[in-house]
């Protein structure tokens, strides 16, 4: 089969349009999950899909399906997306850019008339980011049966608002379908790395070979409230000074394994948080990850030593919650060296790399034979506003998932 090519200004122009919603004064983009902003990006990203031909459904959980027919309809679907929304200060390619490459393959074929085989669908999955409702990648997790569609609808953001709530009020007159309980053949999905590793090593293409083990915990820290003035230092018991010891020794945990761990404490929630109150209660998120799950595991014990130690030292009380653990994830094998293949057919230099992060294709690995791959990050980082991949490595992408999907679907 002859190689086919995305048209790179056309895919760069529609990420860059994605980007003004939401659009922050950093150059990012800020579109928490099911946010009128989110609206906006579903609604543009709609309108794209119908003018390519596709037929739109949105189902119960928010997930929108773009699909555009085969010539066998009763062949299951070649899938492939990513996700719109963001974190609140997010770049402009981290799930747009596996979205707007999906809908450039649409694009091509159609401007092409190529017609497949197998049905195409490209999906943007709701809530991949988890920064508005927990749990993350909630679209595709419900999809595959992983959560509960009830208890995702349940989920409540920091005002209360239920998912339920929001997706009512973005889609008060839509006829909602089903989630899941439908095959894929397939299910593809091109993101940007997030790190520095392709960048470094100058390859185009990073084919995700397996995933980092990450053991995900709430440290409540208990101390006692007390006036800030009276209390003597030798009185007190600071939750926010023993939540404070916890989070450096987070930090040391993960740097004392060099560049294969990573350890974070991101958020945290005071009690009760005013300006004359010694913190009686702080409960601290945190995580340890590892390309060695053996080592995640030596983490999370380390973790616990240090919650114990602290506790005694400041006469505090702190208990350990693990709440949610990802990976190691294996990767379909035949996926990846069908995605593998093609980036060699296009002339791309391509390596395996681990995720440290999940994404929506790794609760679709259950699902049905997937692969993740990544384009590189130009400025190595991203959950930020200066996340940049160049329109040359986001051509390259797209013509890897273009050329994948046929192969796939002819
Ligand atoms: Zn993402």
């Amino acid at each position: 089969m002859t190689l086919q090519h995305v048209n790179g200004e056309r895919l760069w122009g529609s990420l860059m349009e994605m980007a003004r919603i939401g659009e922050t004064p950093g150059g990012g983009s800020r579109r928490l999950a099911l946010t009128a902003e989110d609206g906006r990006a579903r609604d543009l990203f709609c309108g794209w899909a119908r003018e390519a031909g596709c037929a739109v459904t949105v189902d119960r959980i928010g997930n929108i399906f773009a699909r555009r027919k085969g010539s066998d309809a009763h062949a299951p679907p070649v899938v492939f997306g990513s996700h719109l929304d963001t974190v609140p200060t997010g770049g402009k390619f981290d799930g747009p850019l596996g979205v707007l490459a999906g809908l450039e393959v649409m694009r091509r074929l159609q401007e092409q008339d190529i017609r497949t085989r197998a049905p195409l669908e490209l999906v943007n999955w709701t809530n991949e980011e988890g920064s508005r409702f927990s749990p993350m990648t909630m679209g595709s997790s419900v999809f595959v049966g992983d959560v509960a569609l009830d208890f995702a609808l349940s989920r409540q953001d920091p005002a209360g608002i239920t998912v339920s709530d929001a997706l009512a009020k973005l889609y008060p007159h839509t006829e909602l379908a089903p989630v899941g309980g439908r095959k894929f053949a397939a299910y593809l999905e091109i993101h940007v790395e997030q790190g520095p590793l392709l960048k470094e090593g100058g390859e185009a293409i990073g084919i995700v070979a397996g995933s980092y083990k990450a053991l995900y915990f709430v440290a409540t820290v208990r101390g006692e409230a007390a006036h800030v003035g009276p209390t003597l230092m030798e009185q007190r018991r600071d939750a926010m000074a023993g939540a404070a010891a916890l989070t450096l020794e987070v930090e040391r945990i993960g740097r004392a394994r060099g560049r294969d761990g990573r350890s974070n404490a991101p958020h945290v929630e005071v009690f009760p948080n005013v300006r004359g109150v010694i913190p009686a209660e702080v409960r601290l998120s945190c995580d340890v990850r590892h390309a060695d799950p053996t080592e995640s595991r030596a983490m999370a014990d380390e973790l616990r030593d240090a919650c114990g130690r602290i506790a005694r030292e400041r006469g505090l009380e702190i208990a350990l919650e693990q709440y949610f653990e990802f990976g190691p994830i294996e990767c379909d094998a035949a996926m990846a060296s069908l995605v593998r293949d093609q980036a060699s057919a296009l002339g791309l230099a391509c390596r395996d790399l681990l995720t440290v992060a999940s994404h929506d294709a790794v609760p679709m690995m259950r699902h049905c034979p997937s692969a993740l791959f990544f384009i590189p990050s130009e400025t190595g980082i991203s959950h930020n506003e200066a996340e940049y991949s160049t329109p040359e490595q986001c051509r390259h992408g797209a013509d890897v998932l273009l050329n994948a999907v046929l192969q796939l679907a002819r």
